[in-house]
């Protein structure tokens, strides 16, 4: 029993079929939301994700898709790519994202975009991850949004650690720990690493693996110049930030 477990694809297709390329047909795929936003495919990851999707939760991106919610604090590029994105929407995919939910929660594990409780936040230091932990009782929670691969994982006397994927890499669960894990992002990396990132959780050897892969980044930028997306949205997808 494997899952396969992505986030933030932001409507960057050629990434999203090189991740599943790298998936067996027997893993459960697990989606933690922003399927659109930014990039040039969203009716098409949508389109795809259905065909593979066992469970996925909504993304501030695509609630701002939906009904404009949080545009107001977005960065222009961001503000510009939610527009054009509202008028390439299809019906369909638009009634798909508006059955999403904000959490997912397995015996063993949570579903969110950003944190527990506060879906939106994002989790950037051990002081928001302690709070986090705090706000819910799952041992194990998987995250996306912040398009960082990494986690963090709580003591059991409280203390958290940390630890940047930025290359890849196995964690091993520990007995008495818990851990948020941040899968990194399919459609925008922003380590500092423009490979893209998600991971796979082995519950039975109790193991999470990131996996980063290349995709043909320049196909995509190439749509975004098409499409007139704002041209920092090409950029960024080389320099990984
Ligand atoms: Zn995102």
């Amino acid at each position: 029993m494997r899952y396969a477990i992505i986030s933030d694809v932001h409507g960057n297709i050629e990434s999203l079929e090189r991740a599943f390329s790298l998936m067996d047909p027997s893993d459960e795929v697990l989606c933690l939301g922003d399927i659109v936003g930014y990039g040039p495919n969203p009716n098409e990851c949508i389109a795809l994700l259905r065909t593979r999707l066992r469970h996925a939760v909504l993304g501030n991106h695509d609630l701002a898709a939906l009904e404009n919610f949080g545009v107001e604090y977005f960065n222009d590029a961001a503000r510009a790519a939610i527009a054009w994105t509202q008028r390439v929407l299809s019906d369909e995919s638009r009634a798909w994202l508006n059955g999403l939910s904000y959490e997912i929660r397995y015996p063993e594990f949570l579903m969110v975009h950003g944190a527990p409780v506060n879906y939106f936040e994002y989790i950037l230091d051990k002081r928001t991850a302690a709070k986090a932990f705090a706000l819910t009782d799952a041992p194990l929670v998987f995250i996306g949004h912040t398009h960082i691969a990494e986690y963090w994982a709580q003591e059991p006397d409280g203390t958290v650690g940390h630890r940047h994927m930025q290359q890849g890499g196995v964690l091993e669960f520990e007995e008495g720990r818990r851990y948020i894990v941040d899968v990194g992002s399919i459609g925008q990396p922003r380590d500092l690493n423009p490979e893209a990132s998600f991971v796979f959780y082995e519950p039975q050897k109790r193991t999470v693996e990131w996996v980063r892969y290349p995709y043909p980044i320049q196909e995509v930028q190439e749509k975004i110049h098409e499409a007139h997306l704002p041209e920092y949205l090409a950029m960024r997808l080389e320099s990984g930030r």
